[in-house]
């Protein structure tokens, strides 16, 4: 993936406090700073407590071994994938890649050259050095002299050379050793440990990671340097707590969504430091931003300034500098009426604490109805409820929302916002978006001020070059509140039937919401039912997530195509220039879809033309 179309994909590392920064500058020391290269699009974030229990699930499938892991603040590098991928980051190192496999439904855990490494030493630390009690901790390989050669210079693990084996199954992660202890790869095991008794010779593990090499005398002075890079992360805690952390807060605060508690307790203390040594570069980061917003005064005269709050972290942060950056300010909340119970809870909870800062009178609150819509109009705020039946109608009639046929988004997110500025009265505004150029190719290309081609609203995105390392930084520093979602391990806050939810955050959700999500299936199965789709390919599709897709990605197996309407046995599209059809109804449509699909874009529609999108 080229960078160019990103942000920054590296940060730096002061390696005498062990502590990373966004910039090359510590309030603590001069330096030097290391620069630590991330894969791109390198939008790295913290590790929070539900990162954690996933990092522990991961490592867990090729080590028993690994607690003292969990005393380091963890870095996250989201890495392009068909599901969860991330680079760990410890110690300023890329420490292995955790990633859930939606065909094995496990989390696996990949280490680097370094994460082996580690591991290794910590389970033979743990067993006094003694290979025969160390091996019992780890998922493993031992080879003879000749195959141990072989491997360390990239050869894959054959059936002839292997002495002895732990348990495994096809497709774990394993260590690689000679019989005197030394490491010499990380391989992917291509069959069952339980297979390998009865065959004579063949692949047994893939090498994955090659050219390591540690011997168990190496695995002591690893350990000793383990050691002293956590006695350097407890002498910045002391340091920062003599230095008496100065407060920035702000108003917006709750202490229910504080957001220091979604670290697992006896990481926070290095996360204040962590602020601390990057406070100078946050605060400057800030000021750019409200900077950037007060320029605006002059342009957006007559517009009246909104904030358009969605419940992620990027909307807080946004609405944060907002507040500080205008005097008058209005925030709108749409409800796509399928949010996670979770974000309309704590989006209320955050607009009321908005209300009381920026409102004068605080009395007027108003409910109005617009076309099926709910509306809750306060004097700083108002939140649009969709209704709930127009996202099933619309499964039923034009069919499950996909990836590839995204339908949901314009019936629930901005026909919605359409009907708010309609009941608002305002003609043209200028919106406040928390988007960032790093959630997605075509949000990279965008510019800081956007104009939209139809409504001659303007779209302003202040954090858009900000990193979400930079986004938790600055949310930390001022304890803005923070949708507790994040802290069980979600990444992005969507709707709870997207088709863009990973299956790993469906697994998160099913926990959570466990009669939603069956709620959901109930409904897919029978869509597919309908459609003559039988029993058992209903059960994969569901395993797999595959009705996210309309054209299912290869990699998720042999099914190419989930039935959907097609838009166009209904309607002719005359392409007017990109993404912009005349749509041009052809004979028979049911009335019921007409009567559906009129009053979905009646009021997002300019003159006709329809928004329609079919990706590739
Ligand atoms: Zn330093």
């Amino acid at each position: 993936m080229p960078a160019p179309y990103f942000g920054r994909t590296e940060i730096f590392w002061c390696d005498r406090h062990n502590l990373p920064l966004i910039r090359p500058k510590s309030t603590f020391c001069e330096g030097p700073f290391r620069r630590v290269s991330l894969t791109p699009p390198g939008d790295i974030r913290p590790a929070f407590v539900g990162d954690y229990e996933f990092i522990i699930k991961a490592i867990s499938s090729i080590t028993s071994d690994f607690d003292i892991i969990l005393r380091f603040p963890i870095l996250l590098n989201k890495i392009s994938y068909i599901d969860r991928m991330d680079e760990l980051i410890i110690n300023g190192k890329k420490f292995g890649i955790m990633r859930y496999n939606i065909n094995r439904k496990i989390l696996e855990f990949i280490p680097s050259k370094y994460g082996a490494k580690i591991l290794y030493a910590v389970a033979m630390h743990s067993s006094n050095y003694i290979l025969e009690d160390c091996k019992k901790k780890l998922s493993y390989i031992i080879v003879d002299r000749d195959a141990a050669k072989a491997i360390q210079d990239g050869a894959n693990v054959l059936r002839p050379g292997i002495i002895e084996y732990s348990h495994f199954d096809k497709g774990d992660y394993l260590f690689v050793f000679s019989e005197r202890g030394e490491l010499v790869c990380i391989a992917q095991a291509k069959v069952n440990s339980t297979e390998i008794y009865e065959t004579r010779k063949g692949v047994v593990a893939k090498n994955k990671i090659k050219k390591i090499y540690v011997t168990p005398k190496d695995c002591e002075i690893i350990f000793l340097s383990l050691e002293s890079d956590i006695k350097k992360l407890s002498e910045v805690v002391d340091i920062c707590h003599k230095e008496d952390f100065p407060r920035y807060y702000s108003k917006l605060g709750i202490e229910a969504y504080d957001p220091f508690t979604f670290f697992p307790e006896h990481i926070r203390p290095i996360w204040k430091a962590i602020l601390c040594v990057n406070r100078k570069a946050i605060m400057s980061l800030e000021k750019e931003a409200i900077g950037f917003l007060r320029s605006l005064l002059t342009k957006g005269k007559d517009k009246p300034f909104i904030v358009s709050f969605s419940g992620g972290k990027d909307s807080i942060v946004s609405l944060h500098l907002a507040m500080k950056a205008y005097k008058e300010l209005f925030t709108i909340f749409i409800n796509t009426g399928i949010e996670i119970p979770e974000t309309v809870t704590y989006s209320r909870k955050v607009l009321e604490r908005v209300n009381s800062i920026m409102s004068k009178s605080n009395k007027r609150m108003i409910f109005i109805t617009a076309s099926e819509s709910k509306v809750i109009l306060k004097d700083a705020y108002a939140e649009i409820i969709a209704p709930v039946k127009r996202f099933w109608t619309g499964f039923y009639l034009l069919g499950i929302p996909g990836r590839d046929w995204r339908w949901c988004c314009k019936t629930n997110k901005l026909a919605p916002a359409r009907e708010l500025i309609d009941v608002l009265g305002f003609k043209k505004t200028l919106s406040i978006i928390g988007i960032r150029r790093y959630e997605s190719r075509s949000r990279a290309q965008e510019k800081r001020i956007m104009h939209n081609l139809w409504s001659g609203q303007v779209n302003v995105y202040p954090i858009h070059n900000w990193n979400a390392l930079e986004i938790w930084l600055l949310i930390l520093l001022r304890r803005l509140p923070v949708n507790p979602l994040y802290k069980l391990g979600f990444t992005r806050i969507g709707c709870w039937p997207c088709p863009f939810n990973q299956m790993f955050e469906f697994k998160i959700l099913e926990k959570l919401k466990p009669k939603l999500i069956s709620f959901l299936n109930q409904k897919i199965t029978s869509y597919l039912k309908e459609r003559g789709i039988s029993d058992k390919e209903i059960v994969t599709i569901l395993e797999k997530g595959l009705w996210r897709w309309k054209k299912v990605p290869k990699v998720l197996g042999s099914m190419k195509v989930i039935p959907r309407i097609s838009i166009r046995k209904y309607f002719k599209l005359e392409k007017i220039k990109e993404h912009i059809y005349d749509i041009i109804p052809k004979e028979p449509m049911s009335n019921k879809l007409i009567s559906y699909l009129e009053n979905l874009f009646k009021r997002y529609l300019d003159s006709n033309s329809l928004f329609i999108e079919e990706e590739q």
